[in-house]
């Protein structure tokens, strides 16, 4: 195999790709991420190479099935991924199902009875990753049992804790949840999930930045203008009412996927590309993030909720949503940054349900030459454009750099042109993959670390803060539009507008 295609560290024998020896202890075992996204991720990773023959997977749920049914609904929840019968058998063999309530704690002592006989049957030298796939009031428990039930292995290498969002639902609320983890793991061995780092083009946000001069070197308030990070749904709650009115925009969206986003845009290069390294950056970015008071966090955010159309529901009219439900599901921000390399530069953000499409861009503005020669009298050429690059995260994968050119007509006119390049997604993991292998490998680059979680939660408790005592007018937007009209006039205010827009 060449070598191009895994990294060193990635070898193992015969170069195939390192084998992942581990047990995966999997809390909620039958639940819709779990089938959905967890089971295809291992299924990818055994097919590549990194789970072989020493892996086994304990499920558990409240439900009363037992290993065979368990290995059928594997089975199932990855048939799309092959059409070899033989594979996916193969692979649901490693599969074991435990039927337990996480609240009982004498019951624990099956599980561990459990995993020590894998460990023995598999070769598993003692390492496990305790992955819960379960609503976040559990998470605490799940970890407080595992350690006082001594599931955690002594003799491995590793024991290593993965969890979901949402974590927490406000500073206060979050910090006692660490504290309740950090009770049984310590903070290297807890990888909280944010999906959104799993993305190939959020991966590549590094790889841009840090390996390219002509980047890097112009990556500051002096060359930039603003840049503008856009995670677009164009669905409504669908089945998730219960969750999201309990959540909203801001926390479902903005405290976790958009300000790690924001955190890789706008941090110094770390010293090394180590998890470590990243981290210790990215904290940093956040803490000199301008933590707003009342009427900054009013001038400077705007939210939004989708009313209904010929086509479409309001939201207030959805299956679980009350009919005066205030709960946002639109965001649009400004965010500013009290450092050297960003002052005066802003970060724009939105995000919401209902919107002209399902895509994530970022879109960095830089800014206009200080002089434009080209806009003599009657050159009949249009102001020159904005460079902007773009990063598409999805449904497209890759990023256009949008330049000034002359056209190739008579005269000397300057237009737009874009320079592209799409990556071909055939072969690209999707994030789960991504992510479990990370978990496998002991790699928290792609994670979220507690100072991170922590400082996110501190800036958008104060917008909270402030929309829970002001009364909203919703709904303000129509389904299919780009959120409401504030959204835009956020930007006119400061003489810019939004690189994606529609007519409205
Ligand atoms: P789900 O409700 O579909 O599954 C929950 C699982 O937990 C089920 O297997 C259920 O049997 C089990 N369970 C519930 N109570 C239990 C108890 N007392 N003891 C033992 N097992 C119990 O939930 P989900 O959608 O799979 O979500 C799981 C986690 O992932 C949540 O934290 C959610 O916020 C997060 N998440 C889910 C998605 C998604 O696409 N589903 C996306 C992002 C994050």
């Amino acid at each position: 195999m060449p070598l191009y295609l895994v990294n060193n560290d990635e070898i193992g024998v015969n170069d195939l790709p390192k084998e992942r020896r581990a047990l995966i202890m999997l809390f909620g075992g039958t639940g819709d991420l779990a089938t959905r996204k967890l089971y295809p991720a291992l299924f990818n990773l055994y097919k590549k190479g990194n789970l072989r023959d020493h892996f086994a997977v304990i499920g558990t749920a409240r439900n009363k099935i037992n290993d065979a049914e368990f290995q059928e609904l594997v089975a199932k929840s990855v048939a799309k991924e092959s059409d070899d019968k033989k594979l996916i058998a193969n692979f649901a063999s490693h599969f074991y199902y435990e039927a337990h309530d996480v609240t009982d704690v004498k019951h624990y002592s099956v599980l561990r009875e459990k995993a020590d006989e894998l460990d023995k049957k598999y070769d598993l030298q003692g390492n496990r990753v305790f992955y819960i796939s379960m609503a976040p009031n559990f998470f605490g428990t799940v970890a407080k049992n595992l350690k006082t039930q001594n599931l955690l292995t002594e003799n491995g290498e590793f024991n290593r804790l993965v969890i979901e969002k949402p974590f927490g639902r406000d500073y206060e609320s979050a910090k006692q949840l660490n504290d309740e983890l950090s009770a049984s793991f310590d903070e290297n061995q807890i990888f909280r999930i944010d999906h959104y780092l799993g993305k190939e083009m959020i991966q590549n946000i590094e790889a841009i930045r840090f390996g390219n001069t002509i980047f890097e070197a112009l990556w500051n308030n002096r060359y930039i203008d603003n840049i503008q990070i856009t995670l677009a749904e164009d669905l409504g709650v669908e089945e998730r009412a219960g969750y999201y009115d309990n959540s909203g925009a801001l926390r479902d969206m903005v405290q976790n996927h958009i300000m790690q986003i924001v955190s890789l845009l706008a941090m110094e290069q770390p010293v090394a590309f180590k998890d470590v390294d990243i981290r210790s950056e990215k904290v940093k970015a956040l803490r000199s993030l301008r933590v707003y008071d009342v009427v900054e966090a009013s001038a400077n955010f705007v939210r939004g909720q989708y009313g209904s159309d010929n086509s479409n529901k309001s939201y207030r009219e959805e299956d679980g949503v009350p009919a005066d439900s205030n709960t946002e599901t639109f965001v649009a921000g400004k965010l500013l940054f009290d450092n050297y390399r960003w002052s005066g530069t802003p970060f724009y953000i939105r995000t919401g349900k209902k919107l002209a499409g399902k895509f994530t861009r970022v879109d960095v503005v830089f800014k206009k030459p200080l002089v434009d020669i080209f806009a003599f009298p009657q050159s009949g050429s249009t102001p020159l454009n904005d460079n902007v690059l773009t990063i598409f995260v999805e449904p497209n994968q890759g990023f256009s750099l949008r330049v000034n050119a002359k056209n190739n007509e008579q005269g000397f006119h300057t237009e737009p042109v874009d320079l592209e390049y799409m990556e071909d997604q055939k072969n690209t993991p999707q994030p789960y993959e991504r992510l479990i292998h990370d978990v496998l490998k002991g790699d928290g680059t792609n994670f979220s670390s507690w100072p991170e979680v922590a400082s996110a939660w501190k800036f958008v408790d104060q917008i909270r803060r402030v929309w829970d005592i002001q009364q909203p007018n919703f709904p303000n937007y129509i389904p299919g539009s780009m959120g409401p009209v504030a959204a835009d006039e956020l930007l006119a205010r400061d003489h810019r507008q939004w690189v994606y827009k529609i007519n409205r």
